[in-house]
């Protein structure tokens, strides 16, 4: 279907992975989209020439979630460009694991500023460019609720404190018909989580279907809470997990 034509979705982070399948599935379903990379340049060309090979609309623009201007500037460049922000997703993120002893408090900042702050800098900017009946959407973690494992304390922090963010937002913008969302994924093969890496049969262990999930399976998701049918949905956390916290 082209549930999205006419709308315009703005992606924090969406040159690799979980983001990169985000703005293909939103821009098959008809959005204009427009997205962040900080590193990854080549792959998010990559990206949008994909979604424009397939006859849609995209922008990649550099911007590094850490960086409140830059943020900034790139969701009113979107919002110019495109004419406004219908759907904000919010998938940037860094996982930094050590062992207690060795954690850096320079990760436990990158953590809080790319995983929590851009959150809250980019739900503030986009709302002023949303009209009635937009979407949030963060892309957090099972680790808000199971953290099974020893490094991840600072991690797991970060996606716990986006389901109180997401609670709040969604009291802040009920009344817009904004709905405000938290899709907490298990573990998803890409580049942060490789399906192959040394840490993936523990955590199959621990799973009620144990695989990864794929990237797309995580953008239908997205898609459906960015749809219509989806309008009741607010100040939820929805997990995906593949039953890694059953
Ligand atoms: P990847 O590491 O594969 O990709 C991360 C994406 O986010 C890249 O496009 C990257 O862009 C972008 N990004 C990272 N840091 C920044 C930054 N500072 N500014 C702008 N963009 C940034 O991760 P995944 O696709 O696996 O993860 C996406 C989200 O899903 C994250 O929030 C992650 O925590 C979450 N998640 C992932 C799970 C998994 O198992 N894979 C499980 C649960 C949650 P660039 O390369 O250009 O820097």
């Amino acid at each position: 279907g082209q549930q999205f034509t006419g709308k315009v979705a703005f992606i924090q982070g969406g040159s690799r992975g979980i983001g990169a399948a985000i703005a293909k599935r939103l821009a098959r379903e008809g959005a204009a989209v427009a997205f962040t990379y900080a590193s990854s340049a080549d792959k998010a060309k990559e990206v949008a020439q994909a979604i424009e090979a397939a006859g849609g609309r995209a922008l990649a623009i550099h911007a590094d979630s850490s960086d409140e201007k830059a943020v900034r500037q790139a969701i009113q460049a979107a919002a110019k460009a495109y004419g406004g922000i219908d759907i904000l997703v919010n998938n940037a993120g860094v996982l930094a694991l050590a062992p207690l002893e060795d954690f850096k408090l320079e990760d436990f900042d990158r953590t809080i500023a790319v995983n929590v702050r851009s959150v809250f800098v980019a739900a503030q900017e986009a709302a002023r460019h949303m009209g009635d009946g937009g979407r949030i959407i963060t892309i957090g973690s099972t680790n808000a609720d199971r953290m099974p494992f020893g490094g991840g304390s600072v991690y797991a922090m970060s996606k716990s404190a986006i389901v109180g963010l997401t609670k709040g937002l969604a009291r802040d913008l009920g009344p817009r018909g904004i709905t405000v969302n938290n899709v907490q994924p298990g573990p998803v093969d890409t580049d942060m989580n490789p399906a192959n890496g040394d840490f993936a049969e523990t955590l199959k262990g621990m799973m009620a279907i144990p695989r990864y999930g794929k990237d797309e399976e995580i953008a239908s998701f997205v898609a459906y809470l960015a749809g219509p049918e989806a309008a009741y949905i607010t100040g939820a956390s929805l997990t995906i997990d593949g039953g890694f916290s059953a």
